[in-house]
């Protein structure tokens, strides 16, 4: 089965103002999506879905720039996939999208899901959290993640993650008051939801330890990136200062990246993200972490055709147990199914079909037309 041709569906949608979200100092204004769609030769069509973080028409120019060296291969040989390189995120987003869109052909050509590629006897759902908390301003209505967080518990999810707010010097927040919050939601939710915090590499180190110890006190399931991803020693500190799992890695796209990290101990979960890597490369990841004993929980941020991505992974790997689910994209992000996956009570259940499992909605580029421009606006206070 040979590749004929390689496009990119690159899609925006504007959020609503009330639905933007404010985070660090961005607010972000639209939610993006690139679509790797390959072509064979017997008609089968795959389709990968790379992290718009890559920015989508740079990741359609690399997959151009890509095309050449593609077109003509046998879409089922293990060997065709590009590799990411660790240098360039839009060259390894481009490639991510490739890989995960030929998984899609291999599922197809073989009449199996992704997760029955990847394991003989895969589950077929798989638990999910809820990816949020994000919006709460420490200068307007903080209380505003418990709201969200009940709302989560309501739904059914197993655990939800949240990150630490808007700056904390526009608003004088200090460590004592940010796990005030944090003591107020987990009462909120006790016994009904477990919480997880992403510090998205904002905290020092001298923050991050009283935080570490508090939540793995208040049994956090994970502290994901509390620090910058530079200080590896740091993390190790971390980890080994808690029981509580530290966790990172979303923006590494090579195995060799995760090495160290995984060989010092300074993540106790790995976070690859195949809208980066590439299934290929993620798998390869999974399996080093499982030789040091070290489970991985994708990140998956972004739209429902990535999700499905690490949905196979996660039903099919021993060492991955649970989902990231977005919970701010707004339609886009499964709008671009005809048809999207089942979800309830905190579970996605993979779809009977071959391949990743969802096919791109007809019309979906003049419903959701790329919109030139970053994501995310620089507030200032
Ligand atoms: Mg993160």
């Amino acid at each position: 089965m040979k590749i004929i041709s390689l496009d990119t569906v690159c899609l925006s949608r504007m959020h609503e103002p009330e639905r933007q979200w404010i985070t660090a100092s961005y607010r972000t204004v639209k939610a993006d999506c690139a679509i790797v769609r390959i072509q064979t030769d017997e008609g089968l069509v795959g389709i990968g879905e790379a992290s718009a973080y890559g920015v989508p028409p740079r990741i359609a120019e690399w997959v151009d720039w890509l095309a050449p060296t593609l077109i003509g291969k046998d879409a089922t040989d293990k060997a065709t996939p590009p590799h990411p390189n660790g240098k360039d995120r839009a060259h390894d987003a481009a490639v991510a999208g490739i890989d995960c869109a030929l998984w899609d052909l291999r599922g197809k050509a073989a009449g199996k899901r992704v997760s029955e590629l990847l394991s003989d006897s895969p589950a077929s759902s798989v638990p999910m959290y809820a990816s949020s908390g994000c919006r709460y301003d420490w200068r307007d209505r903080p209380a505003q993640l418990i709201e969200e967080a009940l709302g989560y518990v309501e739904q059914g999810f197993p655990v939800m993650k949240f990150r630490i707010g808007t700056q904390w010097e526009w608003d004088g927040v200090t460590v004592d008051r940010f796990l005030g919050l944090v003591r107020e939601l987990h009462q909120a939710v006790a016994g009904r939801m477990n919480l997880a915090l992403d510090g998205n590499c904002r905290l020092t180190l001298e923050e991050a330890l009283p935080i570490a110890k508090e939540l793995d006190r208040l049994e956090f399931a994970w502290l994901e990136e509390p620090i910058p991803w530079s200080d590896i020693d740091g993390y190790a500190a971390l980890a080994a200062a808690v029981d509580m799992p530290v966790t990172g890695g979303e923006s590494f796209t090579t195995l060799e990246q995760f090495r160290p990290y995984i060989e010092k101990r300074a993540y106790d979960i790995v976070q690859p993200d195949a809208g980066v890597c590439g299934l290929t490369e993620l798998v390869r990841i999974a399996e080093l972490a499982a030789y040091h004993g070290l489970k991985l929980y994708p990140h998956s941020w972004h739209n429902g055709l990535m999700a499905m991505a690490h949905a196979h992974a996660v039903a099919a790997l021993p060492n991955l147990e649970i989902l990231e689910v977005c919970q701010i994209q707004g339609p886009l992000q499964w709008d671009i199914a005809v048809e999207p996956p089942a979800m309830n009570s905190g579970h996605l259940h993979l779809p009977d079909s071959p391949g990743l499992g969802i096919e791109l909605a007809e019309g979906v580029a003049e419903r959701y037309p790329y919109i030139e421009g970053h994501y995310a606006l620089t507030v200032e206070r």
